[in-house]
């Protein structure tokens, strides 16, 4: 039997709840439970896949091909447990196939509504899938009090009482603001936030009040008292020096002991905290450091490369030092070559992430040949990738070469594909269909060649998966001349027909991938990829 533990927020967005349920997640992991992760988000998007990177940050893609929140991205890298189609609801999920049953019948007639249509497909969603899981960590988006997110808590509201007395727990997230003027932490905000979710026939068990100050004992029992729950769950959660320190400052004050005594645990094993604690001893304790830029387009908002500066941090970790990243905006690049120099000479290493659409990319494409020019470490992820093609075919002389993705072109070095295989058979695409769901998506196999130095990078593997998340592919006609200018094709997909890996044997590393490693990094088990990038940028920090 799982148990169900629900995380709202009130007060304020932004409080950091996705953060919040990773490490509850990673605390209740570190005691040997089971744990899954959820998110319910309120919108009406069916998923987040065509939202703008700079509304909603990045969109974080699953094993199984799901366009999902970013949060799940912070779930799979606290708990390590790889996120699920199935892990990420929105309401226009939830309405889109109500409204499909509707219209095949299969309401026999019913009139179709909020409570029970939506509320049950929600708690059908919340359930689906136990497993063997011992909890069942679930997020609801948005603040209590929005109009979108009441079909959600009245979902819960409902599975609290159906669901056994001692298999569900209530986790409000709350804002304990402090007012300079009068010198004070103020309590009511929280107390209107619980009254709100009281409101609605939630009563909280654990409240994790976050504050800028310590909440003196005297305001932790006030807001015990008006809020109706234990002193002891009044939960401090100051602000952290890092993401990595949440977990075990979380689990200082007291918040997994208390969830677990919401749900009448008193006896769970004490938490294995090494791994984080080896975690934060790495990122505190570095030995050096090394500069990177990334040279994209989304570098106005960090949440748009949320998992990718994650993953240049673990790479940090795996070897000891601290990566300072610069976001350079591609476009600057478009105008002056002197601009170039001053902006990537200072650098270690070159990022060109993934991305769509044309804006900035010949700033890449430059960037590009800056870095296999100047022999600085250079890694190119998806469109990155296909930039450092259209690169390199430019250098063989092929003048023209683009990609149709920026518009019609005469030496379509990357271009769009109709037709793929995958897991479940011939995927096909129709040209002009729709944008939303008809990429590439989710996990696939790449195959290296052996003696390659992405093979060594894998530390020998022959066979890889790794995440995909794009339309457009480097086209295979193209491999003759890219082979002759001195790009290596070290990664194949399986049916050797789809390329994934693009290197430069006479480049101390220049390494491009059609996939996104950065989605499956961990901070305990930083990704090759990443951990190899970082150790070539030390190496350069100590060149120049
Ligand atoms: N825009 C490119 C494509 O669709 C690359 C996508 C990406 O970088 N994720 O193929």
């Amino acid at each position: 039997m799982a148990r169900y533990i629900f995380i709202t927020g009130g007060v304020v967005s932004s409080l950091g709840k996705g953060l919040m349920a990773a490490s509850l997640g990673a605390l209740l992991q570190a005691r040997g439970y089971k744990v899954r992760i959820r998110k319910f988000d309120p919108y009406l998007n069916v998923d987040p896949g065509t939202m703008s990177p700079y509304q909603h940050g990045e969109v974080y893609v699953t094993d199984d091909g799901a366009e999902t929140d970013l949060d799940l991205g912070h779930y799979e890298r606290f708990t390590g447990v790889s996120a699920r189609q199935s892990d990420n609801i929105t309401s226009g999920r939830v309405y889109r196939d109500i409204i499909a049953k509707e219209r095949r019948g299969d309401y026999l007639g019913a009139t179709v509504q909020v409570i029970p249509h939506v509320t049950d497909a929600i708690k059908e969603f919340a359930l689906a899938g136990q497993d063997d899981h011992d909890f069942i960590l679930c997020e609801i988006g948005g603040t209590v009090g929005d109009i979108e997110s009441l079909p959600f808590m009245e979902a819960i509201r409902q599975l609290r009482n159906e669901l056994e007395p001692d298999q569900t727990v209530s986790v409000h997230v709350t804002l304990v603001p402090y007012i300079a003027a009068a010198g004070e932490l103020k309590t009511k905000p929280t107390q209107h936030s619980v009254r709100e979710l009281a409101s609605l026939g939630i009563k909280p068990d654990v409240l994790l009040c976050r504050a800028e100050h310590e909440i003196p004992e005297g305001e932790r029992r006030k807001i015990a008292q008006f809020c109706n729950v234990r002193p002891q769950s009044v939960i401090p959660a100051l602000d952290a020096p890092s993401i990595y320190s949440v977990p075990l400052q979380y689990h200082q004050e007291g918040l997994d002991a208390e969830v677990l005594r919401a749900f009448g645990i008193t006896d769970a094993p004490a938490p294995d905290l090494s791994a984080w604690e080896d975690v934060t001893d790495r990122y505190f304790n570095p030995e050096g450091e090394v500069t990177i830029g990334v040279v994209g387009k989304y570098v106005g908002l960090p949440d748009a490369y949320k998992s990718l500066n994650e993953a240049l941090v673990h790479g940090g970790l795996a070897n000891r030092v601290k990566v300072n990243i610069k976001w350079i905006d591609a476009e600057i690049f478009e105008e002056d070559e002197a601009d170039i120099t001053a902006k990537l000479e200072p650098l270690h290493g070159i990022l060109v992430p993934g991305g769509f659409g044309e804006r900035g990319s010949e700033g890449k494409i430059a960037s590009v040949r800056f870095a296999r020019e100047r022999q600085v470490p250079f890694f190119g992820i998806c469109l990155g990738m296909q930039m450092a093609c259209i690169e390199g075919a430019r250098a063989a002389g092929i003048e023209g070469a683009s990609s149709t993705e920026f518009g019609e072109t005469s030496e379509p070095v990357v271009g769009i594909i109709e037709e793929w295989m995958s897991e479940e058979g011939l995927q096909t695409r129709e040209a002009g269909g729709d944008l939303g769901g008809t990429m590439r998506l989710g996990a696939y196999d790449a195959k290296l060649s052996g003696n390659s130095h992405v093979s060594r990078v894998y530390h020998g593997a022959e066979m890889i998966s790794e995440r995909h998340r794009h339309r457009y592919e480097v086209n295979s006609a193209y491999i003759e001349p890219l082979e002759n200018q001195g790009l290596v094709f070290s990664g194949m997909s399986p049916d050797g027909l789809l390329p994934e890996i693009v290197e430069r044997p006479d480049h101390p590393w220049f390494i491009g991938v059609q996939f996104h490693p950065e989605l499956k990094s961990k901070p305990f088990d930083p990704h090759p990829l990443f951990a190899g990038f970082v150790a070539a940028a030390l190496e350069q920090s100590r060149l120049v």
